[in-house]
């Protein structure tokens, strides 16, 4: 059931009020370029766009999407446009008066952002409130006039100082960003309004969502239409997981109106993203299970056994039920590679915890850390049970005689008749074939009343790479952003697998589907918080104020830090947002002029306007001077 919320006119487009889940992107030229624009926006809109902003960064270029608008509307495209404003009233006031819908930051609106704490009495609150209300009162006035649309659009990294010093950096500040701006608009009887709360932090935008859908009901009984992002969430699949993340645990929940998916790739390509995550909402189901309103991330209390729950982080199981054979070799692909010569294992941060062989026993020795899980009646043949551990349908466990007295994993279909398993030596592996699984498990774990370690077992039956890693992130990650989960065991059928992605990615010819699988579970424990075992990367979509090739320099960079466990690098297109919007990054990597970079330490400059052909080994050298760098 989705959310009802009130209805609003963008163009001819409708959103919100249970019309469908409208997808949009931003485009990445330089809004000057009037058709290098124009033919980036009509890619967007051949793959399905039905909005597509364009930044308007100063006036001129907000004067200059009448030329954009008019030659798209000249070759037959009515889809509505929408103007990217930060910092400048005078050119939303120009922008609203010409497309469809202006998007304002309210972290950046009226206040330039210094990053200074000030204690702020209530007189100082109000008068600062007061200043925005004369600086944002014409723009709602000339929207009201006109017609047009306005997202109100918070992002967690660019809170202002005043936000900051009174909420600090939360999602009840976001929140509360978006309310002040919001409550003038409504004073003005104008109610055309879209919001949005973004971060790069799925659980930070998800829970501000939630609160801000609270904070709505509260105190006006009604909810405007919400569009859901995750900024700044990377490229390849850890940015198609992240989004997947933060997008879909509100659309399982019924929340969401408009979407998008903010990938540092070309904008055509976010589209069948979007797309395919809409897709799992229509029709929408009339199923009505409880949703979440967690609002403070807090895991679950759970039992430990062996390295499975407590304050052990979510483990990850592989699933090799179909591998014909299992080697030495064929753990590589897991994380694990055999050295002959040595007769070691070189075990990766990314290594799994236990691998599901099914029927078979394994005939090597295996890496320390690896556990072998087995079904029940191959685990009675087992010859060593301090590594192997039975796996029971159902009730086949209460009805064993032999049991580990350590660890038994149980597998339990939520749906079909649950058996009420009370054994402190058990580990739920939960699984759904619901039409809404998700909800199904969460209801299901909120109802144990018994602190068993749960795992959640996910099964995929998609023909797309996309379409996994989509299935994937939502049915497991919105478990384990609300704390619920002590390990993942994800499973697909690679033989129905089709090679390429739709942005024509070919995934599976470098990494087979155990890798795939592997890499996706950790990626979704990495993109929860809840396991970080790599180097996050927070980069920017690009839009017409990059001032470098964003794809060419992540990619450089990636390719010479992601050995870097659990540090956090931002790349960031322009030193105008750059800075405010890479959250809780470690390291900024942000450009500051055409062919200059300027390196931030957190929130700190470090090296100002450093040229571009050094700026990547200047970026090497600052994480050695921190040392966050250690040798590959
Ligand atoms: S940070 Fe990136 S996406 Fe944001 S305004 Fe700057 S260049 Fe554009």
């Amino acid at each position: 059931m989705r959310l009802k919320t009130l209805e609003v006119k963008i163009g001819d487009l409708l959103l919100g009020n249970f019309h469908p889940i409208r997808v949009q992107t931003m485009t990445t030229t330089d809004t000057m370029d009037t058709l290098a624009t124009v033919e980036q926006s009509i890619r967007c809109i051949e793959a399905g766009a039905e909005l597509v902003r364009i930044t308007a960064p100063s006036k001129k270029e907000a004067e200059n999407l009448l030329n954009i608008k008019n030659e798209l509307r000249r070759r037959g495209y009515n889809t509505p446009l929408v103007a990217d404003i930060h910092f400048t009233p005078n050119a939303a006031e120009i922008a609203a008066r010409i497309v469809e819908k202006v998007r304002v930051n309210p972290g950046n609106y009226v206040d330039k952002k210094k990053f200074e704490f000030i204690e702020y009495t209530d007189a100082d609150y109000l008068e600062e409130i007061e200043r925005i209300r004369e600086r944002f009162t014409p723009l709602v006035r000339i929207c009201k006039e006109y017609g047009t649309a306005m997202r109100i659009g918070t992002n967690h990294g660019s809170l202002s100082d005043r936000i900051m010093s009174r909420y600090g950096d939360t999602p009840m500040g976001m929140v509360e960003s978006a309310m002040e701006f919001l409550r003038i608009a409504r004073s003005e009887s104008y109610h055309n309004i879209v919001l949005s709360m973004k971060s790069s932090n799925p659980q930070v935008m998800v829970q501000a969502y939630r609160l801000l859908v609270q904070s709505m009901q509260q105190e006006f009984n009604a909810c405007y239409p919400l569009h859901l992002g995750v900024t700044e969430a990377g490229d390849g699949e850890d940015g198609r997981i992240k989004s997947a993340i933060g997008i879909g645990t509100l659309l399982e929940d019924g929340i969401g109106d408009t979407i998008r998916v903010s990938l540092t790739e070309d904008p055509e390509f976010e589209i069948p993203v979007c797309k395919d995550l809409v897709k799992r909402y229509e029709p929408t189901s009339n199923l009505q299970l409880p949703t979440s309103n967690i609002t403070e991330y807090r895991r679950r209390t759970t039992n430990i056994i062996s390295n499975i729950g407590g304050k052990n982080v979510p483990v990850v199981v592989a699933d090799f039920m179909e591998a014909k054979t299992i080697t030495p070799s064929s753990l590589q692909a897991i994380g694990y590679t055999y050295d002959e010569l040595t007769d070691k294992w070189n075990i990766a941060d990314a290594a799994a915890d236990y691998i599901y062989t099914a029927n078979k026993i394994l005939d090597f020795s295996l890496p320390g850390t690896l556990k072998v899980i087995c079904n029940y009646n191959t685990w009675l043949q087992a010859p060593d049970k301090e590594k192997y551990y039975p796996l029971f349908q159902g009730t086949e466990f209460l009805q064993s005689t032999q049991r580990s007295p350590v660890m038994n994993f149980i597998s339990i279909d939520v749906n079909n008749h649950p058996p009420a398993i009370n054994d402190p030596t058990a580990v739920l592996c939960l699984w759904s074939t619901h039409e809404q699984a998700m909800p199904s498990v969460r209801n299901y774990i909120n109802q144990l009343s018994t602190q068993n370690p749960v795992i959640i077992a996910v099964e995929s039956h998609d023909t797309t790479i996309d379409e996994q890693l989509i299935h994937f992130s939502i049915e497991s990650g919105a478990l384990l952003l609300d704390g619920m989960g002590d390990g993942i065991w994800l499973m697909n059928d690679p033989s129905k697998l089709q090679n390429t992605s739709v942005s024509g990615r070919t995934y599976l010819e470098a990494k087979n589907n155990h890798q795939f699988i592997n890499n996706t579970s950790f990626s979704i424990l990495q993109a929860t918080r809840t396991r970080i075992s790599k180097t996050e990367y927070i980069s920017c979509p690009s839009c017409g104020r990059t001032l470098f090739d964003l794809q060419e320099t992540t990619a450089k960079i990636r390719s010479v830090t992601n050995h870097l466990k659990g540090v956090k690098i931002a790349i960031m297109g322009c030193i105008v947002n750059g800075p405010g919007e890479m959250a809780d990054a470690d390291f900024g990597y942000v450009g500051s002029g055409p062919g200059k970079i300027t390196l931030y330490k957190g929130k700190d400059v470090v090296k100002r306007n450093v040229d571009s052909a050094i700026a990547v080994q200047e970026l090497i050298n600052l994480l050695k001077e921190s040392d966050a760098w250690v040798e590959s």
